[in-house]
């Protein structure tokens, strides 16, 4: 990457090789992901989520949602293992923490987050999930919501949070304008603290290491300023994890190429047009420029 002050540096394309994959291996070797994600509202989100996690690559994903809404997501998702949990109108119940811890032992890296909804159940659920856990996870969405005022359980814990400005803002109880002002240093003061993985998404995204190193990123457009965005960027990230990089580098690949497909998308969509379903069509397109 290069340098652009001490501890600063621009993610460029040589920082983001992909590997060929070997020819002796099989879908163990890419990971199994849980994703818990959606409510009756929102399927969307659960269904790109999980989409973008298979695209990029990850051997298993399974995808834990309401129960209500599992039929609808099973009948699109043809790669994708769903289970429904036990829920209250759609939205997931707090009664759910035992089928969940179940389905998450049997995985390798975990989801939280995208299109849940918020409410006192989700944060308890959340919480006790994430104190329980100690496997990589990614935090999004209203799993961060979840988490405001209860911070204290993600610190040490291999996570990476991905919130965006209004997210960042709730969490660290920061306006968004003094966020905005003083970017990096609340990156890395968040991350040293936390020793966690940050990733503080904007039309340039800002990624933070448990020890306070900073990445910047230049792929995206403002096109990718739509409604799922966010969503697609979590499976991503989720599915490097899975298949084996750590933290931080799983960051900045998720971060890259979800710039990189959103790009992509522009060309041939424009930006008024291009939704996150069309980030996810070009991931593959995004990916032949790293290999
Ligand atoms: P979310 O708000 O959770 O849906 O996330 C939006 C995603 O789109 C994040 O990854 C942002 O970095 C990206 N994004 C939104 N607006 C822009 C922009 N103007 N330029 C580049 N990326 C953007
Ligand atoms: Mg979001």
């Amino acid at each position: 990457a290069e340098e652009v002050g001490y501890n600063y540096s621009l993610v460029g394309l040589e920082d983001v090789k992909l590997q060929k994959r070997y020819g002796d291996t099989h879908k163990g070797d890419y990971g199994k992901a849980l994703i818990m994600a959606g409510s009756k509202n929102m399927t969307g989100a659960a269904h790109m989520c999980a989409k973008s996690a298979i695209k990029t690559g990850c051997g298993l994903v399974k995808l834990a949602v309401p129960q209500t809404i599992q039929q609808v997501l099973q009948s699109d998702l043809y790669e994708v293992i769903t289970y429904g949990v036990e829920d209250e109108n759609g939205i997931f119940s707090y009664k759910a923490l035992d089928q969940l811890l179940k389905l998450i032992d049997e995985s390798e890296v975990i989801a939280i987050g995208p299109g849940m909804t918020h409410n006192e159940d989700i944060s308890r659920l959340v919480c006790e999930i994430v104190k329980n856990v100690d496997k990589p996870m990614v935090l999004d969405a209203d799993a961060l919501n979840a988490l405001v005022g209860s911070l204290d359980v993600i610190k040490n814990k291999n996570v990476i949070l991905t919130p965006h400005y209004g997210e960042m803002a709730r969490l660290t109880g920061l306006k968004i304008s003094e966020i905005k002002d003083n970017i990096f240093e609340v990156v890395k003061d968040f991350c040293e603290k936390y020793k966690v993985t940050l990733v503080l998404k904007g039309s340039k995204t800002i990624i933070g290491s448990k020890d306070g190193r900073i990445y910047i990123n230049n792929t995206g457009n403002p096109g990718m300023a739509t409604a799922g965005s966010g969503d697609v960027l979590t499976g991503m990230i989720t599915a490097f994890l899975a298949q084996g990089f750590d933290a931080i580098n799983a960051a900045v690949y998720g971060v890259f190429y979800h710039g990189k497909a959103g790009d992509i998308a522009k060309e041939h969509f424009g930006e008024y047009s291009m939704t996150a379903t069309n980030i996810i069509e070009f991931i593959s397109e995004a990916f032949k420029c790293g290999m």
